[in-house]
């Protein structure tokens, strides 16, 4: 009944569109650093949540360290794929997103989530500056680029939506921060984490957030940073963490699934909390 309700209401609009049984246009993501951890996750529950493509960027596709995403994608053909991104590699952005470009409906990408990052476990007083600029590469510089190339695909998004107002089914950019990079918190951390590189960058994309939300408000897409808590990943030491990646995940995407104008340029937890910048 109601895909014949959407067929009978069709005009040149959802021309080339993804629609479901309700007429409303199925959501299209891409996640960078999607082949382990968090990432890898994330691609597993926004395939559950049904999006109508998640497009799951990692730096070395063929890699061994992408078995499990190669397994996810040959699963399901039709929605997920795996697209070559470095994101320390502004070439590799660039090719990247014109990869996606010839992929992506009229209706654009509704969901970017810069989720790859590096963390040098160095201290102030040990950091090299290769730490320091492996870091800003991969944590800050990377996200920058990132948005810029897919800017226009976002834009597309937010023109193509019916929707009023700000939601991450219209245009949204999901920064994935820290704890470790609130300028609040991070002098309560007690050492000895040696994170001094990984915490200054991610300060440094929590700024990257604030200018998103700001200059792109007009064009109504969103912008926040999300702390997924401490998880069992590679990153998060594993077993010592305190939630798995699932638990992370998906307090995450229903954080981000309920995100309005009023959110734009926040920080918030896995939780919904309001983190201290
Ligand atoms: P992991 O170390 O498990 O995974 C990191 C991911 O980033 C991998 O897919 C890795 O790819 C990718 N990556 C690193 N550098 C690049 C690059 N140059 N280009 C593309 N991909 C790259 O980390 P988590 O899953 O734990 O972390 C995900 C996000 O969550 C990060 O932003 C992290 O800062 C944040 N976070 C995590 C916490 C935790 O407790 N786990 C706590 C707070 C924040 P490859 O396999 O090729 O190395």
């Amino acid at each position: 009944e109601g895909m014949l309700r959407v067929i009978g209401s069709l005009t040149e609009k959802q021309h080339g569109g993804f629609l479901d049984y309700n007429g409303e246009i199925l959501p299209c993501a891409l996640v960078t650093g999607a082949n382990r951890g968090l990432g890898l996750e994330m691609v597993k529950q926004l395939l559950e949540a049904q999006c109508s493509k998640v497009f799951a960027a990692c730096r070395d596709p063929d890699g061994p360290n992408s078995e499990a995403l190669r397994e996810l994608a040959k699963k399901h053909p039709d929605v997920v794929t795996i697209v070559k991104l470095d994101v320390a590699d502004p070439c590799s952005i660039k090719e990247s997103a014109k990869k996606v470009g010839s992929l992506l409906g009229r209706n654009g990408l509704n969901l970017l989530v810069n989720n790859a990052a590096v963390l040098p476990q160095k201290t102030m007083l040990t950091a090299t500056v290769e730490d320091m600029q492996n870091a800003f590469n991969t944590n800050v510089i990377g996200p920058l680029f990132v948005i810029r190339e897919y800017l226009s695909y976002l834009k597309t998004a937010a023109k193509a939506s019916s929707k009023p107002g700000m939601s991450c089914d219209k245009a949204a950019v999901i920064n994935i921060s820290t704890d470790s990079g609130s300028m609040t918190i991070m002098p309560e951390i007690i050492d000895p984490f040696p994170f001094f590189p990984y915490s200054i960058s991610k300060a440094g994309l929590n700024m990257l957030t604030v200018y998103t939300a700001r200059d792109f408000k007009a064009d109504e897409i969103l912008c926040m940073s999300l702390h997924p808590g401490w998880v069992k990943t590679d990153m998060g030491g594993g077993d010592m963490a305190l939630i798995d990646t699932r638990e992370s995940v998906e307090g995450m995407l229903s954080v981000i699934g309920s995100l309005t104008e009023k959110q734009n340029g926040g920080f918030f937890d896995y939780t919904g909390k309001t983190m201290p910048w």
